[in-house]
């Protein structure tokens, strides 16, 4: 753990064992923090903001230390990406592709850091001046999940510095490797110390710590609904700013005049990417039912050849899931589709390849003569199992598309514009794309609707989620 600029184990002496998703094999040792080393990263980045240099730092030397830490990971970018597949067993392909990004990320907000120079506005009171101002909010915790641990920590990260804040993180139990590795990068660029503090540890014990300390301001998470909720619950002690970004139910609109081979390409790519382990995961496929069986018919032919594997492996197009708990966990929801009447026409299984019996993979799943009632179609999996429905008109494309607790992303295909911008302006989502699924990048916000979160990452909304808006009037 990174805590006041020190490299330090926990306090207690506990350690976790971090394992390759692929073949079980322990690939590193972490440090088990628990309460006590969050409250000692606390209250270093309590000091090191109370202190002041960090957050009164011109913002353009903070922004270029900031920008920094994305033009090491660029450096460091094959060995991040190898980290990144060791600990999540995700191609070493999308790896490159995630690390990439995140140093995006960070140059974008490094970018920003000097470009909001506030607002004079009018007054209605004669002789008098007023402006508008952002500041930083204070300290702020962090939490990320195990399905894209740098990413979802670069999001947080590089606004809440590049805006002056000072950090506690706390990454996935299970995936703490290319954090940690980030943390160092943090080192190397000279980012004073207290300033960015890394604490590593279960949830109910590192993290919750996060959420009730009165000495942190904001807590931005990112993760399950369920411990969205508890964090928010928590949050409200000291009425903490929140940004929660949870899961989703993610509706894939296939329209009868789509380009068909590039949609069935497409509905594979969004549902079955990273096993499926994406909060954005296009996993419920509505298509029009003058082209659902021929369109239904691709779809198993390609997901038969669906190449599951070693993500160091070029051929592999998708590696394991994360634990055997979170296998578990889908495979119990395939016997719910079963139950609940829904038609398993593809997967549905482990595969038999003795190859991957070490590993915790899970074939490529699709259920058919889905309906809106079905727990399948309503609950997060978060894993390989695509549910597929039905529609006759695009009215009904929404009216299913929106029956939903989520609200995160959506993709609507069809070569009519004015009908994907129809169905495009009806979709009750943070993210909405046209012939396209999965696009995302530092420029754009990114978020959710309804009980898919609370505030937007990325973009220049993502930079303001770490500020707070200060009226300064001045009687002349
Ligand atoms: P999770 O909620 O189990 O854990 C996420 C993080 O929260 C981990 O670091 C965990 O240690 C911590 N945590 C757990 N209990 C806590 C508590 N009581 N207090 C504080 N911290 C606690 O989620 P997960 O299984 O790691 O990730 C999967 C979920 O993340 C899915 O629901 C997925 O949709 C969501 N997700 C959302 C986005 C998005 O951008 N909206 C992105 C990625 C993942």
């Amino acid at each position: 753990m990174y805590i006041n600029g020190e490299w330090v184990n926990a306090q207690s002496g506990e350690t976790r064992d971090i394992i390759n998703p692929y073949n079980q094999e322990v690939i590193a040792t972490a440090a088990e923090g628990n309460e006590e080393d969050t409250r000692a990263a606390i209250q270093a980045a309590r000091v090191a903001f109370d202190e002041g240099s960090w957050s009164t730092l011109p913002s353009s030397e903070r922004g270029e230390l900031v920008s920094r830490i994305g033009t090491l990971i660029r450096r460091d970018l094959q060995e991040l990406a190898e980290l990144e597949t060791l600990d999540t067993g995700k191609t070493v392909e999308e790896s490159r592709a995630d690390m990439a990004d995140i140093a995006n990320v960070f140059l974008y907000f490094g970018g920003l850091a000097d470009k909001d120079g506030g607002e004079v506005i009018s007054s209605p009171i004669p002789n008098s001046e007023s402006k508008v101002v952002r500041e930083p909010v204070g300290v702020c915790g962090q939490i990320t999940p195990w399905n894209y641990p740098l990413l979802q920590a670069a999001w947080k990260i590089a606004p809440a510095l590049a805006a002056g804040n000072t950090i506690v993180m706390k990454p996935s139990e299970i995936t703490p490797l290319t954090t940690v590795k980030v943390f160092e990068l943090i080192e190397e660029v000279g980012i004073p110390k207290g300033v960015a503090n890394l604490v590593l540890g279960s949830g109910a014990s590192a993290g919750a710590e996060l959420s009730t300390s009165n000495d942190v301001d904001l807590i931005s998470f990112t993760g399950g609904i369920e411990t969205g909720k508890t964090i928010m619950q928590a949050a409200s002690h000291n009425m903490k700013k929140i940004a929660l970004e949870l899961g989703g139910k993610n509706p894939n609109i296939v329209f009868a005049d789509a380009d068909f081979e590039t949609a069935v390409d497409q509905a594979l790519n969004a549902v079955f990417f990273h096993a499926g382990q994406v909060c954005s995961a296009g996993s419920r496929l509505l298509i029009e039912e003058s082209i659902h069986d021929e369109f239904v018919e691709a779809l198993i032919e390609r997901t038969k050849h669906i190449k599951l594997g070693n993500g160091f492996d070029e051929n592999t197009q998708s590696g394991p899931m994360i634990s055997a708990e979170h296998r578990a966990k889908v495979e119990n929801y395939v016997e719910i589709g079963k139950k609940e009447g829904a038609k398993l026409v593809v997967g549905g299984k482990r595969p038999d390849d003795p190859e991957l019996q070490n590993g915790f993979f899970y074939l490529p799943t699709i259920f058919t003569n889905c309906t809106s009632d079905m727990r399948i179609v309503q609950e997060e999996v978060f894993g390989p199992v695509l549910t597929v429905e039905t529609f006759k008109t695009k009215e009904e494309a929404v009216k299913l598309a929106n029956d939903t607790i989520y609200g995160l992303a959506g993709a609507v295909w069809t070569q009519d514009l004015s009908k994907a911008e129809f169905v495009a302006a009806r979709l009750r989502m943070g993210t909405v794309w046209i012939n396209d699924f999965h696009p995302y990048f530092a420029q754009a916000p990114w978020g959710g609707y309804k009980q898919s979160g609370i505030g937007r990452e990325l973009g220049r909304e993502g930079m303001d989620e770490y500020t707070e808006v200060k009226h300064i009037y001045r009687n002349k």
